[in-house]
């Protein structure tokens, strides 16, 4: 049995927020309560921090099986804890890409074997992502796969989606959509505008990620399925999400930290700095903090996306899209959302537990007898971000060296302690 003392329970799913304490016996929650006692119990000291629920990251790249250098299960779900995570949802572009349940069951079994964190596998669209056939989706649900998304690529055409959909909804399984229009990405590497042209890189516009966004709703309206738009970016893929939200529709949204946090002028001739979406403008970035802070934004997810540092020292163009982000995604959401007043913390707890959970169609509490998946926080812990620290096998970030104030001080999975920041757990 493991006690957790004198910490600050903040639990969206109950509007919990009090000094409660949380006793947990084997892999379930068994009591939460004030002043609980439970001699023989293991006990972990909470005092000044917070006490949420387990975060859940809808969005990442764990690169095995196929891509080992840049991350694998283990090392991908080491920074994960790091940050606090206690279950990550990895994106079928791997090699071989997650289209079959027998690669669903190779991850899960491995994740069994190897992972800090639970790893949930989400199942490509379609075979091979290549956008043609359906990919064994039924058979990948049976295996494990909690989504299906053809992440990395779009999905190219209205009429494949409405396939998809319709699959997805006799399976009751969310499809989760990278927006992009290839016509008018068209090789381009950041967000087009005043930034791109100064600096001669050549720019997507906003209406790449929009119109597709705006297509797939409709297509969602047509079909009845859950869609859920990954990193969502623009101003005008929100306003989609709000029009589907009022009408009805069950379309659900994520924001990653970094398009909270950067826009297109931090751009710099550091391939760190080039993901997909490519950062956008302070307006959209504006609109997004809005949506976070209305509840329109379902979940915060890092699209964690290690790449080996070999790849990533290339130029600007011919780098590939992504960054890492396990390890500062509550930093971020402390540092720029909760400690300026954009949003509460209960808020930013919300859209790491109870958001994320609703969109896989689970929820996430503390609570006598689910799951005793913990993330403990502190709000003012004072640190500063070192890549080169990070378990992770990639060092592909624009935030190495930043200085955060507030960070995960314990990751707690199935009632085991997966990761503690020594320091300060004893604040
Ligand atoms: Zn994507
Ligand atoms: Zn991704």
């Amino acid at each position: 049995m493991l006690l957790i003392k004198n910490g600050r329970v903040l639990d969206p799913a109950s509007r919990t927020d009090a000094a409660l304490d949380v006793l947990l016996d084997g892999e379930r929650f068994a009591q939460v309560g004030a002043n609980i006692a439970a001699p023989g119990a293991e006990i972990l000291d909470a005092k000044g921090l917070i006490v949420a629920p387990g975060f859940i990251d809808l969005h990442c790249h764990l690169r095995e099986p196929g891509q080992e250098m840049s991350e694998t299960i283990e090392t991908g779900t080491r920074a994960a804890a790091r940050g606090g995570f206690t279950a990550v949802c990895c994106m079928p572009n791997t090699q071989p890409v997650n289209d079959s349940a027998s690669v669903t069951r190779g991850i899960v079994e491995r994740a069994a074997a190897v992972a800090s964190v639970r790893a949930w596998p989400i199942g490509a669209a379609s075979a091979g992502s290549k956008g043609e056939a359906l990919a064994e989706i039924a058979a990948m649900k049976d295996a494990g796969i909690v989504a299906v998304s053809d992440d990395g690529k779009p999905i190219a055409t209205a009429r494949l989606m409405r396939q998809v959909m319709d699959y997805c909804r006799a399976l009751d399984l969310p499809v989760i959509d990278h927006c992009e229009d290839a016509s008018l990405f068209a090789g381009g590497v950041m967000r087009e505008g005043p930034t791109s042209i100064r600096m001669g890189l050549k720019g997507i516009p906003a209406q790449s990620e929009t119109i597709c966004a705006g297509r797939d709703v409709k297509v969602a309206g047509l079909t009845g399925a859950r869609l859920h738009i990954a990193h969502m970016s623009t101003l005008g893929s929100l306003e989609y999400v709000r029009f589907a939200k009022k009408s009805g529709l069950r379309v659900t949204c994520e924001v990653t930290p970094h398009h909270f946090t950067l826009t297109d002028e931090d751009v710099r001739y550091d391939t760190n700095y080039k993901m997909n979406p490519p950062l956008a403008s302070r307006a959209d970035r504006e609109a997004l903090i809005q949506g976070l802070a209305d509840g329109s934004v379902d979940a915060i997810a890092t699209d964690h996306a290690p790449h080996h540092p070999g790849s990533k020292d290339v130029e600007f163009d011919r780098a590939p899209f992504g960054i890492t982000g396990f390890e500062t995604a509550l930093a971020l959401g402390l540092t720029g959302l909760v400690h300026p007043g954009k949003i509460s913390l209960m808020r930013l707890v919300e859209l790491f537990t109870m958001g994320p959970a609703r969109v896989l169609g689970m929820e996430r509490k503390i609570a006598a007898g689910e799951p005793a998946d913990v993330t403990i926080f502190s709000t003012d812990h004072a640190w500063n971000f070192c890549a080169t620290d990070s378990p992770s096998k990639s060092r592909n970030t624009p935030f190495d060296g930043r200085a955060f104030r507030g960070a995960p001080m314990a990751t707690i999975v199935g009632g085991r302690i997966v990761y503690r920041r020594e320091a300060a757990a004893r604040a």
